[in-house]
């Protein structure tokens, strides 16, 4: 088991008191709080090596250039990605679903279709929107049932030749869903077409084997693992990255330019253009680096109890109801009380020291298939307690008392 008195003593964070109570810190899956290690490599970066890269000979330039190169290698192995230049560092999950969109303008007509599911996050739905209205593809959704899983027999049946691309979260931000995406890679597959995953709400708590699952592309973000607002990884196999053209045009990202033909550098950087998060990039393989060091078997071990304990203490709550309900679930828990709106909720346990979301997470059409306007969301990381649902439980009770 965790030692997590020493964990929580690695967050700074959690030691705060908001509106004169110890926070209760339950919004992970909007961002999760940094570690010490974390925030101080940060300040070292700025403090010791702090260059541009890969443009100066001077050793400034070299090491900052090392300090990248090495982070990307980190990532390579914690995704088990076959190639460096196949992990392109990208501002965030949402950088990355546009920028394989937009590549993907180049590969569709009309009749095409693209596939998404019923449990996406708003930019896995907009930018493959604006795909189709640019070329005539068709976006069609897989459906979802009352637990929040996706129907798979009805996936199987939208795949055809027509499908160009199928994108997907591994797990739903809203409801916690675990979709089966190795099955899915291979089904689409067998049709010809492409899938990228959304990975933004698994590589909290797992650790993806991009080989294994054979997808096409993997998208997360670094700022929901421990690291830095503003970063990012896109996996892609290689042959996809070398056929879809460049995003965004400028430096870096060229071999030679004159004002008649400019040609694309290698990957990684033909997608890499401009100065990046430098700082960003080198310390998400510190926050990597550290998610390991803890373990994901711990992780996963930790979070499942506090999944488990949060859902029998909140249905303690007449009238509470849980959405989301699926088989294969992970620390999520989106609930509504009958009768009461969920941000009148959110905001006198706010005053509690309670941080929770409230709303419709960024993924409208779950709440529409459940017609309700949104849901309190509770969502836990590796460095909560049992203790902190006891308190969330207590003011949840006590806001329903206020409220009806
Ligand atoms: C957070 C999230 C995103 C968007 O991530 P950004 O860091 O805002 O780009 C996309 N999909 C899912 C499932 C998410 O949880």
């Amino acid at each position: 088991m965790l030692d997590l008195q020493k964990i929580r003593a690695d967050f700074p964070i959690l030691s705060q008191t908001v509106n004169g109570k110890p926070l209760v810190y339950f919004d992970n899956g909007a961002t999760s709080q940094k570690p010490q290690i974390v925030i101080d490599a940060i300040a070292t970066y700025y403090q010791e090596i702090n260059a541009n890269i890969h443009r100066g000979v001077h050793t400034l330039s070299r090491l900052a250039t090392d300090a990248y190169e090495e982070s990307r290698g980190k990532i390579q192995n914690h995704i088990n990605a076959k190639l460096a230049c196949e992990v392109l560092f990208t501002s965030g999950t949402t950088h990355g679903i546009n920028l394989v969109a937009h590549g993907f303008a180049s590969f569709l007509k009309p009749g095409d279709e693209v596939l998404v599911s019923a449990l996406e996050h708003h930019s896995n739905i907009v930018p493959w929107q604006m795909l189709c209205e640019k070329t005539g593809a068709t976006l069609r959704v897989i459906p979802m049932n009352e637990n929040g899983e996706l129907i798979i027999d009805e996936f199987d049946k939208l795949l055809s030749e027509k499908t160009k691309i199928v994108t997907v979260n591994h797990i739903s931000n809203a409801l916690g869903t675990i979709n089966p995406i190795a099955y899915m890679i291979d089904k689409a597959h067998q049709v010809g077409a492409a899938v990228l995953i959304d990975g933004a709400q698994a590589v909290p708590h797992l650790k993806p084997d991009v080989q294994a699952l054979d997808c096409d592309f993997y998208v997360f973000s670094g700022h929901k693992i421990c690291g830095p607002t503003g970063t990012g990884i896109l996996y892609g196999k290689e042959e996809w990255l070398n056929k879809l053209p460049p995003y965004q045009g400028g430096g870096e990202m060229i071999k030679e330019v004159t004002f008649e033909k400019t040609t694309y550098a290698d990957l990684p950087h033909k997608f890499e253009a401009g100065t990046p998060n430098i700082a960003g990039g080198i310390v998400l393989g510190t926050a990597i680096d550290y998610m390991n060091s803890i373990g994901f078997d711990n992780i996963q071990e930790q979070e499942l109890a506090l999944l488990d304990y949060a859902t029998k203490r909140l249905l303690e709550i007449d009238g509470l109801k849980i959405f989301g309900t699926a088989k294969a679930k992970t620390s999520v828990v989106s609930f509504n009380i009958e009768g009461i709106h969920p941000y009148d909720i959110g905001t006198i346990i706010d005053k509690l020291g309670i941080a929770v979301r409230t709303g419709h997470h960024c993924a409208q059409p779950i709440m529409n298939f459940f017609n309700i306007p949104g849901t309190i969301r509770a969502s836990f990381a590796f460095y909560n307690t049992k203790e902190e649902i006891d308190v969330m439980v207590e003011a949840v009770k006590k806001a329903k008392m206020m409220l009806s």
